[in-house]
């Protein structure tokens, strides 16, 4: 719906010349032959005072004016004071596509003082035939309705056949306004004192009954105009601790802070809701599910990031859960949205809280959870069995390999045990919960039964007996009290070699869905013996710190180069590209070997993206897009696994996809917001891909790239870094 043509039906002047010269007095036989009109006309006001609910009334109001005057369709609208606009509130007898049309007309209709008689339009003789058309009337009869001397409603009836709206009937219907003025002033006065019941006098926020009044709204307009729209669950992470920490009135306080952050994050048109407790939503108009991830991340980085003064030396630091839907992606109504949202939160908390997740049928659809719960393991378990061929770090391999097998389990105890008998001994590797820098025996006494450790060392013995070092899984602890583990427990004996044995041991908690959990134990003890020849084969290796790192970096390329057959030598040419880089930039040495580092790993995140959705060569959808452009969070995610010795940088691989001017990804930093290290990365790892081949375009000459390059400066690329990137390969070409 264009506005031109809105505006030209209710101009003022259109206004002015449709006004009827009309007053509200009867004549005597009007009155004589309108008798039962007039009798409801008297008692109108009495019935519709009792109602104080401004859609009832208003129905009253039609029911009573159809018995005066005949019309097909009826509309609305009132004042909004705040916007200045008058706004549809009821309409009858219209399709989607006209109440659309309703909807955009209200805002253009002018606000004139002096606009007190009825007016009439007519098909006929109005220049807007295809309004008439569109809303399949030949007459529209609208009355203002005025109060404290201006206009601040609006009728509109609407009429099929020409000449149905007479002088009388318009008469009686304009007294019946008339008469119900006050009442409908009564109704926007009490809309007011009503909003003192939906807010939140904890934090100013709505409470639960205006969200669900207005999200109904809010889905209905999205539905009508066609546009998207999103919905925000957010959680508080343990909150309860926090409060059984610091008491009630310090948890108060958290909440009153948590409720300023989400207003400064949101925008005026979005509805911020305290839902309950330590939940809140938001309702995000006219947002499709990408924007409002973005927006959920925002928020939860900002939440994990400010912090919480409990008292002048001490602060504390909350996080959120976030679950998103989106209308129409994942669902047709506001129920449904509501539903899915809390699926997703659900899944936030399941998988480590402090996250955001959006909603999709293929995460948590029931029959297709499994399906990506797979997808999510196998590229884990492959990206994982790459790595622990290559590192010497023993709990690092099985921690990361742990944590991909049972996503967002609490694992309480792992370690690995090891004889060695060079070495005369049992040797320890210490979980990630168990106390560092304790040594094996201390460790045995603190974590163990008492009796376990005469089993180990008849276990041992018996290893020792069988020295094939079978690969088989049997629980080793009696249950007690102490020990409750036992469906959790499994160790994986393992021969290295003539003189060495190892065990893995691994305790989780016994979660509450049982069934489910023996099932993922089941799974995962599967996955495990396949992996732990190669995590032996690794621990035998007794790498040197660089060797160990070439080794490392050459695993992980070539998983990628499965993955990506294109990405060969890739990582290679823009180490090596980034090295010099940095040397024209005259940045320090550690700055310069970080980033060299990191050349390594900012794509790897790739690696968990389904090929299929990597060698596409159709456009992807928006839900594929959003995979893809979670990839420099997932290379985020695979490098905080890298040993200790190689330091990625954490900014160039978040950031190596925002551009110059906004309108990156993902979170649409611009200018120097980027940080220097992905300015650079940015660089040379666009040059370096324009110059390779790729299944669906040959590659570039350096020439030809450089002048691509150079045309994106200052849109994608810093134009200052482009300048000194160019004078570099240029001298690079001339040598
Ligand atoms: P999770 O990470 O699973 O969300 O754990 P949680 O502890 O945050 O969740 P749970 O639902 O178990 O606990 C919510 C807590 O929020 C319980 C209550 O102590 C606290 N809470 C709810 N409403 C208020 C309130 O108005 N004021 C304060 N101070 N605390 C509240
Ligand atoms: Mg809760
Ligand atoms: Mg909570």
């Amino acid at each position: 719906m264009s506005n031109a043509m809105i505006d030209t039906l209710f101009t003022p002047a259109e206004l002015e010349n449709s006004a009827l010269d009309i007053s509200p007095d009867l004549a005597a036989e009007t009155l004589q032959k309108n008798v039962k009109s007039v009798n409801l006309l008297l008692k109108a006001p009495i019935y519709l005072a009792s109602s104080q609910e401004k859609n009832l009334t208003i129905e009253m109001l039609v029911t009573f004016a159809a018995k005066i005057i005949s019309f097909q369709r009826v509309a609305f609208y009132m004042l909004n004071e705040q916007h200045n606009q008058f706004e549809l509130v009821f309409h009858r007898g219209f399709s989607d596509h006209q109440i659309k049309l309703l909807d955009d007309q209200a805002a253009a209709i002018p606000r004139l003082e002096n606009l007190g008689k009825p007016l009439l339009f007519k098909k006929e003789t109005s220049r807007r035939q295809d309004f008439f058309k569109v809303i399949g009337s030949s007459e529209i009869l609208m009355i203002p309705v005025s109060w404290q001397g201006s206009n601040k409603a609006f009728w509109q009836l609407f009429a099929s056949k020409p000449g149905t709206f007479t002088r009388e009937a318009i008469q009686l219907f304009w007294l019946l306004s008339l008469q119900c003025e006050l009442i409908l002033q009564n109704l926007r006065k009490n809309e007011q004192t009503q909003k003192l019941a939906i807010i939140d006098s904890l934090t100013g926020l709505y409470n639960r009954r205006f969200f669900d009044q207005q999200l109904k709204i809010e889905v209905d307009r999205a539905q009508r105009r066609g546009d998207h729209l999103s919905l925000l669950m957010i959680d508080i992470d343990h909150f309860k601790n926090f409060n059984d920490n610091y008491g009630h009135q310090i948890g108060d306080q958290a909440l009153q802070l948590i409720s300023r952050l989400l207003g400064k994050n949101f925008r005026t048109i979005d509805t911020i809701c305290r839902y309950g407790g330590e939940e809140f939503t938001v309702i995000l108009p006219n947002t499709d599910h990408i924007k409002a991830f973005l927006t959920s991340e925002r928020l939860r980085k900002a939440t994990e990031n400010q912090p919480f003064l409990i008292s002048a030396n001490r602060e504390e630091h909350l996080t959120l859960s976030i679950g998103i839907a989106s209308y129409p992606e994942n669902a047709a109504s506001d129920s449904e949205l509501v539903s899915q949202a809390d699926k997703a939160l659900y899944e936030a908390k399941r998988l480590g809280r402090n996250r955001s997740i959006v909603f999709s049928p293929q995460l948590l659809g029931s029959q297709d959870k499994t399906a990506y719960k797979k997808w999510i393991d196998i590229n884990a378990v492959d990206f994982f069995m790459g790595l622990v061929r290559s590192l010497t770090k023993t709990n690092r391999i099985l921690f990361a390999f742990l944590h991909s097998l049972f996503p967002g389990q609490e694992i309480s105890q792992c370690f690995y045990l090891e004889i060695d008998l060079n070495r005369q001994g049992v040797f320890f590797v210490p979980g990630q919960n168990s106390h560092p820098g304790i040594d094996c025996q201390d460790c045995l006494h603190l974590n163990l039964p008492p009796a376990s450790k005469n089993i180990i060392a008849d276990w041992r013995q018996e290893e020792m007996l069988s020295p094939a070092g079978k690969q088989q899984t049997r629980n080793l602890f009696p249950v007690t009290a102490a020990y409750p583990w036992e469906e959790a427990v499994f160790r994986y004996p393992h021969r290295f070699s003539a003189e060495k044995w190892g065990w893995i041991f691994l305790f989780l908690q016994l979660p509450k869905n049982q069934e489910e959990f023996r099932r993922q134990v089941e799974a995962a003890r599967k996955e495990f013996s396949e992996a732990i020849p190669l995590i032996s084969e690794g621990i035998t290796h007794d790498i040197q710190q660089q060797d160990y790192y070439r080794q490392v970096t050459r695993k992980l390329i070539s998983l990628s180069e499965t993955r990506l057959p294109y990405y060969r030598q890739h990582s290679y040419r823009v180490a090596r590209l980034l090295a010099s880089f940095c040397r024209r930039l005259e940045l320090a040495p550690k700055t310069t070997e970080t980033l060299v580092n990191t050349a390594y790993f900012y794509d790897l995140g790739l690696l968990s993206i389904k090929t299929d959705i990597l060698l596409k060569d159709s456009p992807l959808t928006e839900q594929e897009m959003y995979i893809c452009q979670q990839h420099p969070l997932l290379s985020w995610e695979i490098a905080r696994f890298s040993p200790t010795a190689i330091h990625p940088d954490k900014d160039a691989i978040l950031y190596h996809h925002e551009c110059f001017d906004g309108s990156g990804y993902p979170e649409q930093l611009s200018g120097s917001g980027i940080p220097l290290s992905a300015r650079i990365l940015s660089l040379v790892d666009s040059y370096t891909a324009m110059t390779e081949t790729r299944p669906y375009r040959q590659a570039l000459k350096p020439r030809q790239a450089l002048k691509e390059i150079s045309y994106l400066s200052g849109s994608k690329f810093d134009p200052v870094l482009t300048q000194e990137f160019c004078h570099l390969i240029k001298s690079e070409l001339s040598q």
